[in-house]
């Protein structure tokens, strides 16, 4: 009640562009996606920018949903895709090698860790986290231990919308409406130190968090679990949730003990985005299978992979074969875009860059932390950072979800040319947040611009929900 009568005294509020719209009467005729808004029309990026049709410019402080890590309208990528269409854009990987598919998969291994070097191509980050989960599930089907079929993975977390993936997927909005899902896997909580769920204080928890994950196992039996998936830093749903350090040490510890694969689903973190090529580099991790996807071809094509060990892929090919794969997997024109893309991040040292600014960023949202009193938390590693919205900084209660805090910043943020990722609190359980993550090749000017962008978007939204506490 309270909200409608809110968004009656605000008719314009809840719109991204009121005036600006009516250019676009007819453009959800035909596409539906999630968003219920009417939205511009890209026309043009270049470096860290943007501009729709109508010449009005943005900020991309988000690399899109973070995939974008070398900028738009990156030359030696568009060239890379001009010679590749002169060869072929396609070819069916059961009836063709292909050079760039072969070449990306070697620079792939030779940029991971040693143990890992063994690649298989895929289209996107859901199908790198389904293809990881069914090379784990084949591999002990085929040593005769297809009991070990079940996934733990973590609350919150996001690993995809396909039905797999979404059962490692916890995230409330997402699943309700495939309930019951094809599988229920089990899950541990995150470490959400800000809101520590078992009312604990780091390090006197002495990662209760991580230790949860033996717990859960041996309730299971450990014979019924295949692997434990986890983003290394958390990404969609936690907002940039850094673990401590000791907790990957546990995590592999607990895996090997009980002889389950580590999944580390790098999706949103791989490419340089946390300041190293793969963010398992923070803390000397290995990873029996890794998800990638986003960064790896930067949103210049859909791609994404597996990389993984010769002893999963001994057991998985030498009997019988890998029973999986998509159409459009290892194509040559996504491969010629992925291993152009690695070069510039690799050449331009953009998980370096990533390092400077992130720590750049991180100071000065930490100083837009202290100017405005309903952020809660700010953290990150490298250029994945986010800020936790709160009603309240003392008790730390999270805003109703209904008042959908973090989507009214990011919509003030829009309206002035800064793009930011939001997520909604969920259930009032944990805190609205947004991410702030541009393109691995920002400039200091360049953030000190999207700072001040920001701060503008946060007094403005400051007035909104001081507005909506009041009605
Ligand atoms: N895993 C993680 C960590 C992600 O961030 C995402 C996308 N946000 C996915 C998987 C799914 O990737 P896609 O949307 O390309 O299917």
């Amino acid at each position: 009640e309270k909200l409608a009568r809110f968004h009656e005294a605000h008719p314009d509020l809840f719109k991204r562009h009121p005036g600006e719209l009516a250019a676009y009467p007819d453009q959800e005729k035909y596409l539906f996606y999630q968003t219920k808004k009417e939205q511009p029309i890209i026309a043009g990026a270049e470096g860290i920018y943007m501009w729709d049709t109508r010449g009005k410019q943005y900020l991309d402080g988000c690399s899109g949903a973070v995939v974008n890590n070398i900028g738009h309208g990156n030359r030696r990528v568009i060239a890379a895709v001009e010679r590749q269409s002169r060869q072929t854009f396609f070819a069916y990987r059961t009836q063709f090698e292909n050079r760039p598919s072969q070449e990306l998969a070697r620079q792939l291994v030779e940029h991971s860790a040693p143990h890992l070097n063994r690649v298989f191509f895929v289209s996107g980050g859901s199908e790198a986290v389904e293809s990881a989960m069914k090379v784990c599930r084949q591999y002990f089907f085929n040593l005769g231990e297809g009991s070990r079929y079940k996934f733990v993975s973590r609350v919150p977390a996001y690993h995809g919308s396909t039905l797999g993936a979404l059962s490692l997927t916890s995230y409330a909005p997402l699943e309700v409406a495939f309930k019951p899902l094809v599988r229920d896997n089990p899950k541990i909580p995150a470490p959400t130190c800000y809101r520590c769920v078992y009312h604990k204080q780091y390090p006197d928890c002495e990662l209760e968090c991580a230790w949860a994950l033996e717990k859960t196992v041996l309730e299971q039996g450990p014979d019924n679990i295949a692997a434990f998936v986890v983003e290394p830093v958390g990404g969609a749903s936690t907002g940039a949730l850094v673990p401590p350090d000791e907790y990957f040490g546990i995590i592999q510890h607990i895996c090997r003990k009980y002889g389950i694969f580590l999944v580390l689903d790098e999706v949103m973190t791989g490419f340089g985005r946390t300041g190293k090529l793969f963010a398992y580099e923070h803390w000397g991790v290995q990873a029996d299978v890794v998800a990638l996807s986003k960064g790896i071809a930067s949103g210049y094509y859909p791609l994404g992979a597996i990389l993984t060990t010769d002893e999963i892929v001994d057991v998985v090919v030498r009997r019988g074969g890998f029973a999986h794969g998509h159409t459009y997997a290892g194509n040559p024109m996504a491969c010629a875009v992925g291993q152009e893309v690695l070069r510039v991040i690799m050449e331009d040292k953009l998980p370096e860059n990533a390092d400077r600014m992130g720590k750049i960023l991180l100071k000065g949202l930490n100083r837009l932390g202290r100017k405005h009193r309903f952020i809660g938390e700010v953290r990150g590693l490298g250029l994945l950072t986010a800020l936790e919205l709160v009603r309240d900084p003392q008790t730390r209660e999270p805003f109703p979800p209904e008042w959908n805090a973090a989507m009214l910043l990011t919509d003030n943020a829009f309206a002035d040319g800064l793009l930011i990722y939001p997520r909604r609190s969920i259930n009032g359980l944990y805190g609205d947040h947004v991410l702030v993550a541009p393109p691995l090749i920002v400039r200091e000017a360049q953030i000190a611009e999207l700072l001040e962008k920001l701060d503008k978007a946060l007094t403005r939204t400051a007035d909104h929900l001081n507005a909506l506490e009041t009605t």
